[in-house]
């Protein structure tokens, strides 16, 4: 007897064919399992997606054979394939794209013996060990986020100042779930566990009763053969906790009672390639649908949400009653019982400190205090390189890349000026390529400068020992190499560093416990920035910044942000100096609210990329005339903006432009990008078109 079934495939983006695919099988299989299939002239993984009932259409039919079933694999859960099919609609990509990137990589490349000998592993002991571990005493503030947390089902957002000891929460909760039952799962999302392997450890500890490998990490920094192993484990249930970056949101748990997403507000959640979905938004989406799964007797699935600054999409969903909001708005008091305290913010006006000042006298002045008192200072600046641009002041030459609409970035220690959007890297010229001039300059400063600066500025001060302070620094360059990251922090937390530059990687997450000053050199430009998002994520980043400081309550009474401004009384400045998260929300939701703007307003950008803008540009154009005549915005419901080349246009050679679509109603957009596609899919195959490179929707985007 033969049975057809439908086969999920990972084809191209933009090949003809997009759905499932049908297969004939002689043996009955089960919906969600994984078999191979032969696609042209090659055997592809595929994943199971519905059995059709017998027909006589289906027996006229030709019809290529499944090749094989991945044996010994449990099926994928309803479940699964419901959060895969919920990603592909919302985000406008295929079925087979988004179920194939969900599975590990190593899964597609398996032969029949080397799965069977995967999956025969001994599987580590299952005896639990008595729990060794010494709980600390909750505060007060953790004990009734805990208890708000049980009494209320909606997702929730913790809204935890930094240090008010959120990861206890979510151990604590995690912990509660995986007792009370022995089969359950859990889920822990952080933004970028190469930031943060202390996180790991902690998780790794306190769950080491439970046994071997019952504790898995899944993310991009893993080997292939980790990745799989991991997968299998979750997939198998055996791994009772998965702490993942945001692809860990569909790993195959056939159990997930509770998901956590650490630092909620995080960009690094919005995947930015391919399928461009939020793994925040699917984590609450899966957490709804694991509850209503009936195929099992089981608990309700949570999710926790949690950061000092959410994002402001979830802070306007506790607003609206959607998610419960949890409060913890003081640092956990230390073993002496002295509570820490955020820092003090200090606003320098940099209108009135001398010209061209880097670093002005006060913050300087303060910086040696601490290098003198042998406490930790660390210095703040977004950009990475010696400097930004490399000019003539003769002939007005700038190291522009040649393949891009942006700036070669002058990197000092090698002597090279790099594109930092299309990698490409040249020596740095002897005299200006233009004029001849020999007199080249750098422009600006970058974090390699600013650290070189420091230790001018700094060279008569002393540490307690007499010695010269100790400056280092980190940021993509210095953590290029495997480990370096690691012992670069390793070697701050040891206090084998007085004064520590670098960039956005340094504010985020670390528990420093001997900084008592924190320091922003030049935050101005997202202030005025074209990207409606920029003050929220400046905000984030200041506050989260400033969170490093005085972590040690010993400390804290004398802990400083400061923050080197030309605006100094901008309103975002005024409600950092408080700490006042709700007040700045309250403030740019206001704003938001009158625009029309997310949370209130619904967004997609369709980006499309040629050799010449106005092919990228004209395509965009002509799909949306398409779309009007077509009449498919409904009546005035959803709105196409004209295509506009992109904020830097060219990469690599490829010109870039873009076109924004929003409506009022999210129903709306997604009814609207639905209709569309075939549209776009047609516009492209014009002959005008034709050059176009490609073309892709970014649903929910995070930059504009
Ligand atoms: P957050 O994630 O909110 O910034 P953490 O969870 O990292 O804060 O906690 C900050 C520090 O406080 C950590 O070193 C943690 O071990 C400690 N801590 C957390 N809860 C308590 C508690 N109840 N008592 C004492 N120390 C605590
Ligand atoms: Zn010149
Ligand atoms: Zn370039």
């Amino acid at each position: 007897m033969s049975y057809w079934l439908q086969v999920v495939v990972a084809v191209p983006a933009h090949s003809s064919i997009a759905g499932p695919l049908t297969y004939k099988s002689e043996l009955p299989l089960t919906v969600g399992s994984l078999v191979r299939v032969p696609l042209g002239k090659r055997e592809v993984l595929g994943v199971v997606w519905e059995i059709l009932p017998d027909s006589g259409a289906l027996l006229e039919m030709q019809t290529r054979h499944v090749a094989g079933v991945l044996e010994g694999l449990p099926p994928l859960s309803a479940t699964w394939r419901k959060l895969v099919q919920f990603t592909a609609g919302y985000y406008q990509r295929s079925l087979g794209e988004v179920a194939l990137a969900a599975l590990p990589p190593q899964l597609r490349d398996l032969s029949s013996v080397q799965l069977a000998r995967r999956l025969k592993r001994p599987v580590a002991d299952t005896s639990h060990t008595p729990t060794t571990t010494n709980l600390i005493a909750l505060s007060q503030e953790q004990t009734l986020a805990i208890a708000q947390f049980d009494a209320d089902s909606r997702p929730a957002l913790l809204f935890g100042a930094t240090g008010s000891g959120k990861t206890e929460v979510y151990l604590r909760a995690a912990a509660r779930v995986l007792e009370q039952d022995p089969t359950a799962q859990v889920l822990v999302m952080v933004p970028e566990i190469n930031l943060t392997p202390q996180l790991q450890s902690r998780f790794e500890e306190r769950f080491a009763h439970l046994g071997k490998e019952r504790v898995v990490a899944l993310h991009s920094g893993l080997t292939p053969a980790q990745r799989l192993k991991s997968w299998l484990a979750a997939h198998a249930g055996h791994a009772r906790l998965v702490l993942g970056t945001r692809m860990a949101v569909f790993a195959s748990m056939p159990n997930l009672r509770l998901l956590v997403v650490d630092e909620e507000h995080d960009p690094s959640y919005k995947q930015q390639e391919g399928a461009r979905y939020s793994a925040r938004d699917l984590a609450v989406y899966r957490a709804k649908i694991e509850t209503e799964d009936t195929t099992h007797d089981h608990g309700p699935c949570r999710v926790l949400l949690g950061s000092a600054t959410p994002s402001l999409e979830s802070w306007q969903a506790t607003l609206a009653g959607r998610y419960q909001r949890l409060t913890m708005s003081e640092r956990v008091a230390a073993n002496d019982g002295e509570r820490g305290s955020l820092p003090t913010v200090r606003r320098v006006d940099m209108n009135h400190q001398p010209k061209h000042s880097v670093i002005a006298p006060p913050l300087l002045d303060a910086i040696a205090q601490r290098v003198a008192r042998g406490e930790q200072s660390l210095i703040f600046l977004n950009r990475r390189g010696y400097a930004p641009v490399l000019a003539c002041h003769d002939c007005g030459w700038k190291s522009e890349c040649p393949h891009c609409s942006a700036y070669r970035v002058f990197h000092k220690i090698d002597r090279t000026l790099r594109c930092h959007h299309c990698g490409f890297t040249e020596r740095v010229p002897r005299a200006c390529p233009a004029c001849g001039n020999i007199d080249i300059a750098p422009v600006g400063r970058g974090t390699e400068r600013l650290e070189e600066h420091l230790a001018e500025l700094l060279a008569g001060v002393k540490r307690p020992d007499g010695e010269p302070p100790r400056i280092a620094r980190i940021d993509a360059d210095t953590t290029r190499l495997k480990g370096a990251l690691e012992s670069q922090l390793a070697s701050v937390h040891a206090g084998e560093v007085d004064v520590l530059v670098g960039t956005q990687m340094i504010a985020k997450g670390h528990d420093f416990r001997h900084i008592t000053l924190v320091a922003a050199i030049n935050p101005d430009g997202a202030l005025f920035s074209s990207d409606f998002r920029a003050p929220e994520r400046l905000f984030s980043l200041l506050m989260q910044a400033g969170g490093r400081a005085g972590r040690d309550a010993r400390h804290s009474g004398v802990s400083e942000m400061w923050v080197q401004t030309f605006h100094p009384t901008h309103p975002l400045f005024e409600a950092l100096k408080k700490h006042d998260y709700p007040g700045f929300a309250a403030q740019q939701l206001a704003e938001r609210e009158a625009a029309g703007m997310s949370p209130f307003g619904f967004s997609a950008l369709v980006r499309a990329e040629a050799r010449a803008q106005d092919v990228a540009q004209g395509f965009l154009n002509a799909a949306a005339a398409q779309a009007e005549a077509q009449q498919l915005t409904g009546h005035g419901q959803v709105t196409a903006y004209p295509a506009v080349p992109m904020t830097i246009q060219r990469v690599a050679n490829i010109e870039r432009a873009q076109m924004l679509v929003e409506s009022p109603s999210r129903a709306a957009l997604q009814r609207f990008l639905a209709a569309w596609q075939p549209t776009l899919f047609e516009t492209r195959q014009q002959a005008e078109f034709k050059s176009l490179i490609r073309w892709a929707i970014d649903v929910d985007p995070i930059a504009i």
